[in-house]
């Protein structure tokens, strides 16, 4: 099943602790498509300037990632820099020059309406919004957002969310969207504006799902060496609605191993710069630490 995302293709400048990235490719849109093409077909929508080269294009290239829909305009390519702290647990935008994304309007190719699957990614919400009424009967939607968009269009992005089934977002987020403090009041109310599943990144601390299951927590995977942490959102959802749309499934089974298989893949993703450690990952690597998370967290039965 076919995953139909939208989202931004960007070149990143990233400075770490570790070292500096210079206009590296990023987005929100390439991470996620290259984590969820290891489970299934990816369709992206997006838009990249003339700057854009066959270099970064490469990234997507012999994986089933379908580029019909990746606009090429004149102009500069979406550029976001960003600055993290000693211990990498917060970072500052130093720039965000949207250029050739200033004047996106997502543009779905026919081959893609049918997409039972759908991503959107941290865009604008009445670009989502625009991009459901693109699609015919999409059978799951998840969707990503940021505090920019909670504040600066709350009311397009509460329409966009009566129609999500699956939001992700992180602790923060979920604290200004809802206006709750407490995260189990928050999810409560999140999930009272449309989505039935809630997921709640916490970055190291882990993920926590809100569900007609019940609540599920799965911790981050203790890394020794953590390099660069930008993407990893995008990849723990590519991991993630990869996982679903890859197997089918819509139960709580299924949704308790895709949160599993996305901190799974933001696990690698977070080990290199850019994509370049999803871009060397094989699947005996993915399935071998997706066992690790098994061991992780038993403690019955050993
Ligand atoms: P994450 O670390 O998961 O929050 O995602 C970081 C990625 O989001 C980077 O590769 C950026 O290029 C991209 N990004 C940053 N700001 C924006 C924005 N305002 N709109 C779309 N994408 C963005």
């Amino acid at each position: 099943m076919a995953i139909l995302v939208v989202g931004s293709v960007a070149y990143d400048t990233v400075e770490t602790p570790y070292g500096r990235a210079e206009r590296v490719l990023g987005g929100s849109a390439s991470f996620f498509s290259v984590a969820a093409s290891f489970f299934s077909p990816v369709n992206l929508v997006g838009v990249v300037g003339d700057d854009f080269g066959e270099e970064q294009l490469a990234a997507f290239r012999g994986r089933p990632i379908d580029l019909e829909g990746l606009e090429r305009m004149a102009g500069r390519t979406f550029h976001w820099q960003g600055k993290y702290s000693q211990n990498l647990g917060s970072r500052d935008t130093v720039c965000t020059d949207l250029n050739v994304f200033e004047f996106f309007q997502p543009k779905i190719p026919a081959r893609y309406r049918g997409s039972e699957v759908v991503f959107l990614g941290n865009i604008d919400p009445v670009l989502q919004l625009q991009v459901l009424e693109q699609v015919e009967r999409p059978r799951v939607v998840a969707c990503d957002t940021m505090n920019f968009w909670i504040h600066g269009k709350p009311a397009e992005l509460r329409k966009t969310l009566e129609r999500v089934q699956i939001l992700l977002l992180n602790d923060e987020e979920a604290r200004e969207l809802s206006g709750e403090w407490n995260l189990v009041r928050a999810a409560a109310a999140i999930r009272a504006m449309g989505p039935r599943t809630l997921v709640v990144k916490k970055g190291e601390h882990g993920v926590l799902m809100f569900g007609e299951g019940g609540s599920f927590a799965a911790p981050a995977l203790p890394l020794e060496a953590v390099f660069d942490p930008t993407g990893a959102g995008d990849t723990f959802a590519g991991g993630f609605v990869g996982y679903l749309a890859g197997t089918g499934g819509e139960g709580e089974a299924a949704l308790r191993r895709a949160v599993i298989m996305g901190s799974t893949m933001a696990s690698f993703c977070v080990e290199a710069f850019s994509l370049d450690r999803l871009l060397s990952l094989t699947r005996p690597e993915i399935d071998e630490r997706y066992r690790l998370f098994a061991k992780l967290t038993s403690f019955e039965g050993l």
